[in-house]
């Protein structure tokens, strides 16, 4: 890993997405650098897809040591590193960039991890022979469907708007299990054990159009978009009296600490973090 500056400046982080202003991670991170006393700044980074490979690559040409990557730009950023984690080869997109002194661009993925501790360790949610729905085949569906699937789950059915895409990624992790992918119109019951919301649509105040029946009142709903009240998502889980619904603060505390664990080499405790969201969500 790169030295500390000499003149004792804060190392730059930050995170690299379009839009980027809903993001929690300045927030996040923050906390874990005065929890972990390391001397470190995380900023936002609005920045287009078009122009998304030349400001990276100026950021860290500029000094930042450090980037996650939100959307879109999750497997465009697989291209720009020069090597990745086995995960993020798994997953063929990153959310995670380090900067090495060598000017390595290592690329990894911690969405995955992020996720399944979330449902395992915050939500007590038990994995093992469960029927999966995720809606959504973008870079975020990429980088957890291998850790889900390393979980022994029965079935998971990828459901996007173009369904090209999600038949794409299930041929990809076909090695790993039982992965199908199909149109958000293909969907039928009966209902499934765990639905992860993986499409951007909450962010724009938007619900897929989804067939009756794929919810059962042992249905949990998961949406990994977050914010303040309900997402369009939850409130149609609620509606239809799933089990539970929920939305992604966890997984984003989660990934956060494995990024900030690959940046300095320290874990922060997420208890402290996801306390403080909990309150404000
Ligand atoms: P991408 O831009 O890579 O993918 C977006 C996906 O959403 C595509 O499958 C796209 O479908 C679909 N989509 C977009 N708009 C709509 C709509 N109106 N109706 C139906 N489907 C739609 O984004 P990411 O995969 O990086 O992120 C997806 C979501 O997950 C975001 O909300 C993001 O904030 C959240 N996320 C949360 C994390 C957390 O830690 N909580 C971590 C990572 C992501 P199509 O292929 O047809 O374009």
């Amino acid at each position: 890993m790169n030295q500390p500056d000499e003149l004792g400046n804060p190392d730059q982080y930050g995170v690299v997405g379009h839009p980027v202003a809903h993001s929690w991670s300045p927030f996040i991170h923050g906390m874990f650098a005065k929890a972990t006393a390391q001397n470190l700044v995380y900023r936002l980074f609005d920045v287009t897809p078009d122009d998304f490979r030349r400001d990276t690559l100026k950021l860290f040409a500029s000094g930042v040591r450090g980037l996650n990557v939100t959307l879109p730009h999750k497997q465009a950023a697989a291209e720009l590193v020069n090597e990745l984690t086995a995960r993020a080869t798994r997953a063929q997109a990153v959310n995670t960039i380090a900067f090495f002194e060598d000017t390595t661009l290592l690329g990894d993925n911690t969405d995955g991890v992020g996720l399944t501790s979330d449902l395992e360790r915050n939500l007590q949610v038990d994995l093992a022979d469960k029927r999966l729905l995720i809606l959504g085949a973008g870079g975020a569906v990429r980088g957890v469907l291998g850790p889900l699937l390393e979980r022994e789950v029965r079935e998971v059915v990828i459901a996007n708007r173009t369904p090209v895409k999600a038949q794409q990624i299930a041929a990809e992790f076909a090695d790993m299990g039982t992965v199908s992918g199909c149109a958000f119109s293909e969907l039928r019951g009966p209902a499934y054990d765990l639905i992860i919301n993986g499409t951007s649509a909450s962010l724009q105040g938007e619900m897929p159009l989804l067939p009756a029946g794929i919810v059962g009142d042992t249905t949990v709903c998961y949406d990994m978009a977050y914010g303040r009240g309900q997402t369009p998502f939850t409130l149609w889980a609620k509606s239809l009296h799933a089990a539970r619904a929920t939305k992604g603060w966890g997984m984003l505390v989660e990934q956060a600490a494995e990024s900030f664990l690959l940046w300095r080499g320290i874990r922060p405790n997420t208890q402290p973090a996801l306390e403080v969201l909990a309150q404000n969500s």
